[in-house]
């Protein structure tokens, strides 16, 4: 099954992603883990993207586009995806949904994490705090709100139409938020 988490910046999208590659041993392809790991390797990538990243808005979509490209058979090879943090825009869903095609797979499920904007900036006040992530800080976190709210959330539609949306409320206990999306994931199966 290829499942995509959807949802802004600190929905719990991460957590709930590494569960499942514990519990399905599926993969789990997030292009800002991916980007971080650019920057860590000093690649010519990572200093393109760091400025971008740090000040919280999207990096180009060619970029993210090849990242994603490039892991899909490893996430075949395992039985499923799970897109963390990708697509964030509607060109990026596009071109998904024909690099998929070409396989001959497809997107079979699109959870929405549905958590308030005010719990969220609760949420990233507490992660900077522990992790330093600099674009944890408020004024990225800002910036990062507001190209989810852009160019992300118009993308809901999208999926909506293709009749794969099912929204599973974030605000709650892991463990709740969990328990949501193995409903939703064992109905499609
Ligand atoms: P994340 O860890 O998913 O919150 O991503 C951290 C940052 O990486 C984002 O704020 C963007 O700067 C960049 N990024 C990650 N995924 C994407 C994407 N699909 N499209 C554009 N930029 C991305």
């Amino acid at each position: 099954m290829n499942l995509i988490l959807f949802g802004p910046p600190a929905a719990g999208k991460g957590t709930q992603a590494k569960r499942l590659v514990e519990t399905r041993k599926m993969v789990q392809l997030s292009t800002g883990d991916m980007l971080r790991a650019a920057i860590a390797s000093g690649s010519d990538l990572g200093k393109r993207v760091e400025g971008i990243m740090q000040r919280g808005d999207l990096v180009s979509d060619e970029i993210v586009i090849e990242l994603i490209e490039s892991r899909l058979p490893e996430a075949e090879a395992a039985g499923g995806a799970i897109f963390d943090g990708f697509p964030r825009t509607l060109a990026q869903a596009e071109a998904l949904d024909v690099m998929l095609k070409g396989r001959g797979s497809q997107i079979d499920l699109v959870i929405r994490l549905k958590v308030d904007d005010e719990a969220l900036k609760q949420r990233i006040a507490g992660r900077f705090a522990e992790s330093g992530r600099p674009d944890d800080n408020p004024e990225s976190f800002g910036v990062r709100l507001g190209a989810y709210n852009a160019q992300t959330a118009p993308l809901l539609p999208y999926y909506q139409g293709q009749g794969k949306l099912v929204e599973v409320d974030g605000m709650g206990a892991i463990d709740a938020v969990a328990a949501g999306i193995d409903a939703a994931m064992d109905a499609v199966r």
